[in-house]
């Protein structure tokens, strides 16, 4: 077995190259081959895999095998001799955020000595996870800042190797454990690591470093981040998402929160009166129900049926009518579900929960409660009507009523 030659090692702008193929097997997806040398990135140390090309086969992903690299291809080229060709935005955005991450993690360190413990680049965003759940608002925005003078300054970003025992006597920001040739990305004058990521040769070509989510769990910080292209596209989408939200308001951006806030307000506010006039409407319309309902056994019983789209006053009305004197409220409500709400007037002789429950075992549907109030509902909408009158027959028959 030889060792793959990872020309990204010293040269991470190197798009296409020549290799020869020493083997190749079968894998799951197709096949993994191996070259003499390759510029093609694996997956590892928080970095995800290169796409691109090889013999003009797309490469499906870079496995990192330690002395050497599998390229998983959906099938095997022909020729021993092929060309390789990697696919420059996807590179080139892993290397924007890679090497934000160095500026962004040495930036913690030096307004805090918050140390970053691990690193992960997404597809979208993004994060390192910091020793410390202790970082507030100022802590982020003086990284934050610190990091973008970084790139604002344009500082070189250089890429040598080191003996292991050198390089751990070096000023690095997380000591290596690496044996033999140790590979160290500085920044300089602000960061060296111990890293074998993919990297821009300036800090300029970082672009914008942007926090954009902070989670605090157990010890720990995740500071989710987007550097370069990602920071464009991502300004650009909230500031649509800004703009059409200022379009709906007819007002200036910075004055959306303030709007939100006082519609929000506004709308709690006309939740609340239009609950008040609710319940005064119930009030008129038991009173009317009352006046209009035969006189059973000296009591009033009111037998209704409301439509769908009047369900939420259903309670109300049962608790008005119930207010008013030796009434018994017997109220369905159209729909799916339909809704069965049976009150009495207090210390009335029946029991309205155990008549729902006869009721609703009778005619399917469920539901119950107590001896003045009960609910429940699932019946089938065309014996609604039919419901009642049985609910109604049941208060006669209950032992209480009878005289
Ligand atoms: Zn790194």
């Amino acid at each position: 077995m030889t060792k793959t030659e990872r020309l990204y090692y010293t040269d991470c702008y190197l798009r296409e190259f020549e290799a020869r193929v020493l083997r190749s097997e079968p894998a799951p997806n197709g096949f993994k081959i191996y070259l003499d040398r390759t510029a093609f990135y694996p997956t590892s140390g928080g970095q995800p895999t290169d796409s691109g090309t090889i013999a003009g086969i797309q490469v499906l992903e870079a496995v990192d095998e330690g002395d050497e690299i599998g390229h998983v291809l959906p099938q095997a080229p022909d020729a021993e001799g092929v060309s390789g060709k990697i696919d420059w935005a996807r590179r080139f955005d892993h290397m924007q955020q890679h090497t934000g991450q160095h500026v962004l993690s040495a930036a913690f360190e030096r307004i805090g000595s918050y140390k970053t413990v691990s690193f992960h680049l997404g597809e979208d965003s993004s994060s390192i996870d910091l020793d410390s759940d202790r970082l507030g608002v100022r802590q982020l925005e003086e990284a934050e800042n610190a990091a973008n003078q970084v790139v604002f300054e344009n500082r070189p970003v250089r890429i040598f190797f080191q003996p292991a025992g050198k390089a751990s006597q070096l000023d690095l920001r997380k000591p290596t454990s690496r044996e033999g040739e140790v590979r160290l990305v500085e920044v300089e004058g602000f960061d060296l690591s111990a890293c074998g990521g993919t990297h821009v040769s300036r800090t300029g070509a970082v672009g914008l470093i942007l926090v954009r989510k902070v989670e605090r769990m157990k010890g720990l910080t995740r500071v989710e981040f987007i550097c370069g292209g990602r920071a464009h596209r991502q300004a650009r989408r909230d500031f649509r998402v800004l703009s059409e939200a200022a379009r709906l308001f007819s007002a200036a951006l910075e004055k959306v929160p303030e709007l939100i806030s006082k519609q929000s307000q506004d709308l709690r506010e006309g939740i609340r009166e239009k609950d008040k006039l609710l319940e005064r409407l119930a009030e008129y319309q038991a009173r009317e129900l009352w006046q209009a309902a035969p006189l059973i056994d000296g009591r009033r019983v009111v037998r209704h049926v409301l439509p769908a789209e009047e369900s939420s006053q259903a309670k109300m009305l049962a608790h008005a009518l119930a207010k008013l004197p030796s009434a018994v409220a017997l109220l369905g409500v159209k729909g799916k579900p339909t809704a069965l709400v049976f009150a009495q007037t207090p210390s009335g002789p029946s029991e309205m929960g155990s008549i729902l429950k006869q009721t609703v075992t009778k005619f399917g549907g469920k539901g119950g409660g107590g001896r003045d109030f009960a609910q429940g509902g699932g019946l089938e909408e065309s014996r609604l009507e039919e419901a009642l009158a049985y609910a109604q027959a049941l208060l006669a028959r209950a032992p209480e009523a009878v005289k």
